[in-house]
């Protein structure tokens, strides 16, 4: 049997809700043929402000949908930020949690991001975790220590069905928007580490940084890569799906 992929697409601060409408007009077409694909799971997150409209166009081509961030808290002094009964009440089930972005360019830590998980689970709503190392880490023989560490932070104190719940994505920093993937053999070592370290042979891992049409095959077809978390490559319905016509090629 061959396994469900999971396609999730990040678009970071990027689409207004005029660009998000546009851009489900085209992707309905575009998806009709992959609609009844059982092994085929897309998902969409978009900036806050464009979650009307996100939520309106996924729903009609039945895609999952959801947020790049959330805090923890569900209300009160907290100025500039959204709540998970916000997000809810656009009908949003999935939040990315911990991109490298939020943690790099935000200083978003460790101990935060766990408590946006926890706060996620408790919630009913699928955290998509992002960890990974940077290129100074790497090359300094550093990357499983500290994914050790993220990784760890996040999950401590959860039960094995919240664990389970979790959606985890392997982005290495170095990756991201640069154009140069990691190899298969790379993002593989990693992604049945992390499943090992885990502890549920079962969690869905995916792989993140420059994942496009012509990368899709090698990166999808590894034992332990159950997906892809693509940015640049998710803005436009074409190359997003590309990624999945390629794989199945
Ligand atoms: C991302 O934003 O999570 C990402 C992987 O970006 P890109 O595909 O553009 O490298």
């Amino acid at each position: 049997m061959s396994k469900k992929i999971y396609l999730y697409g990040n678009w970071k601060m990027n689409m207004t809700a005029a660009e998000t409408r546009k851009f489900f007009d085209e992707f309905a077409g575009c998806y009709e043929p992959f609609k009844n694909d059982s092994g085929l799971e897309v998902g969409v997150f978009s900036p806050f402000t464009s979650l009307w409209a996100l939520a309106e166009g996924a729903k009609k081509c039945g895609v999952v949908f959801g947020a790049q961030n959330v805090y923890y808290e569900a209300k009160g002094a907290f100025t500039g930020e959204v709540s998970i009964p916000m997000l809810k009440e656009i009908g949003v089930d999935h939040v990315i949690i911990g991109h490298s972005e939020r943690r790099h360019i935000f200083g978003e830590s460790d101990e935060l991001i766990a408590k946006k998980v926890k706060a996620l689970l408790d919630a009913g709503i699928t955290p998509v975790f992002c960890y990974g190392e940077t290129l100074e880490e790497r090359e300094s023989g550093n990357t499983f220590k500290v994914m050790e560490r993220q990784i760890k932070s996040a999950i401590a104190g959860l039960t094995p069905e919240e664990v389970a719940k979790i959606i985890y994505a392997y982005e290495p920093v170095w990756a991201i928007g640069t154009g140069k993937s990691a190899t298969s053999e790379q993002a593989q070592e990693v992604c049945e580490w992390s499943r090992k370290l885990i502890g549920d042979p079962k969690v869905v891992i995916l792989y993140g940084g420059s994942v496009k049409g012509s990368n899709a095959k090698e990166l999808l077809s590894m034992k332990d890569i159950d997906g892809a978390l693509v940015g640049g490559a998710s803005l436009k319905p074409g190359s997003f799906l590309e990624i999945y016509s390629e794989f199945k090629k």
